[in-house]
């Protein structure tokens, strides 16, 4: 049976980091909305254009066009035997949409780390955060500088700061979490699936953290 990994967690609270790491680690799909979101955009699609004008204030894309995004994206042969998911579900809509959909493929959420660390934390990283143009991979000036400045160690492409990692967009994302996604946190927790992780520890800690919560 497939096994499906939703990560919660504020932004900037290391979801995507952990989320490359967990996928290498454990063989399945990861799944990030945001990436998917991003690509659309450098490709130009009509999908791509639709989103950006909510992520540039960093507001949530609607639901039924997330949605429609990640089933689509669930369905493709790499995601058979599971998928970690990161940053959907973002709303008690697509909670219910994924369980529907998972249902669908014989599967259900299985765990759900949600990773924490305090608001001045997110802003301080998302802030120093650098993206990889390329593959997404995630840098930060003072806590994960890459080798080179401004070159990805992973795959040597240029490194940028996103729009919406700039100060008054951070301050939206963040408020935006606490309205529409953290009473996600109620609802996993209330279906037994909550796992708590401190996302302040190092980057190893964290991974190991994930690891243990997954085995379980
Ligand atoms: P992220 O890379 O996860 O920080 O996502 C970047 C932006 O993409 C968010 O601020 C939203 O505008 C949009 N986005 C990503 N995931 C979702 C989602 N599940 N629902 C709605 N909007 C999303």
């Amino acid at each position: 049976m497939a096994t499906y990994i939703v990560l919660l967690g504020p932004p900037g609270v290391g979801k995507g980091t952990q989320a490359k790491i967990l996928s290498e680690r454990t063989g399945l799909a990861h799944i990030s909305s945001g990436e998917l979101f991003r690509e659309n955009l450098k490709n130009n699609t009509e999908l791509g254009q639709v989103a950006q004008t909510y992520m540039s204030k960093g507001e949530l894309v609607p639901d039924d066009v997330t949605i429609a995004m990640i089933r689509q994206r669930l369905s493709r042969p790499d995601c058979d035997s599971g998928a970690i998911l990161d940053g959907f579900p973002r709303t008690p809509a697509q909670a219910e949409a994924l369980a529907t959909m998972l249902s669908e493929f014989n599967g259900q959420v299985d765990v759900v780390p949600f990773i924490t660390a305090e608001e001045d934390v997110l802003v301080e990283r998302l802030g120093g955060r650098w993206t990889c143009r390329a593959g997404g991979h995630v840098f930060h000036k003072t806590f994960n500088p890459p080798k080179e400045a401004g070159k990805c160690d992973i795959d040597g492409s240029e490194l940028y700061q996103r729009d919406d990692d700039k100060a008054v967009t951070v301050k939206r994302r963040i408020a935006v979490y606490l309205e529409q996604t953290s009473p996600l946190i109620d609802y996993y927790r209330d279906h037994g699936k909550l796992v708590e992780i401190d996302g302040t520890q190092p980057i190893e800690q964290v991974t190991q953290d994930l690891l243990e919560a997954v085995k379980k």
